[in-house]
């Protein structure tokens, strides 16, 4: 049995979302069939929004919708101080736990030979400029406890500590391979507050 054009169109964009099989595909397409119409509106407009709208801030590789975004616009937070997370979605964590006011560097990544990504591949170089441009002081490392969140940290370790700044990495009140991303603020906050230095 064919599916009517729509319907395969719809589910083929459905599948490629993370997780996503045939089978849900189906479900959801149908499901969106029978929604309302400023539902699917709404969605769509939302969809397209996120590329439209979104940009990487210049200075931190954060997610905005202005350049420079709004924490790096930010006078009163702590120049001194940037915390280096992997993904934008570390930083709404770090965010939402409201006891930060430092700055954060957004890598977009780590570093992980068997992918084949270098130094050059992640939002390290703008690290670098900016470490010898602005006033920083310390440096927290919050890359996740996995292989290459250690292996990513070991290596800005080693690349800002001759310049004389001081690195540090979150404590391991979050366990290992777990990610900023599911930790509760209080964890957070207890890592943030419990680094050490590398
Ligand atoms: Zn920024």
């Amino acid at each position: 049995m064919h599916y009517p054009e729509p319907i395969s169109k719809l589910m083929e964009s459905y599948m490629k979302l993370p997780g996503i099989g045939e089978k849900t595909a189906a479900r959801l397409a149908f499901y969106t069939v029978n929604m309302n119409e400023d539902d699917v509106t709404g969605f769509a407009k939302s969809l397209i929004s996120v590329k439209r709208d979104l940009h990487y801030c210049s200075i931190c590789g954060n997610m905005t919708e202005q350049d420079p975004c709004e924490i790096c616009q930010d006078k009163s937070r702590d120049q001194s101080l940037i915390l280096v997370v992997e993904h934008p979605k570390d930083v709404i964590s770090m965010e939402k736990m409201q006891e930060f006011k430092g700055l954060y560097h957004v890598l977009h990544g780590v570093l992980s030979p068997i992918e084949g990504t270098g130094p050059e591949d992640i939002n390290i170089p703008d690290l670098i400029k900016r470490l010898q441009n602005e006033e920083v002081k310390e440096v927290i490392i919050a890359t996740n406890a996995t292989a290459e969140g250690e292996a990513t940290a070991m290596y800005l370790s080693r690349l800002i500590k001759p310049s004389g700044i001081k690195v540090t990495r979150l404590a391991h009140g979050l366990s290992v391979g777990s990610d900023i991303e599911y930790a509760d603020e209080v964890t957070l906050l207890k890592a943030v507050e419990g680094r050490r230095d590398m």
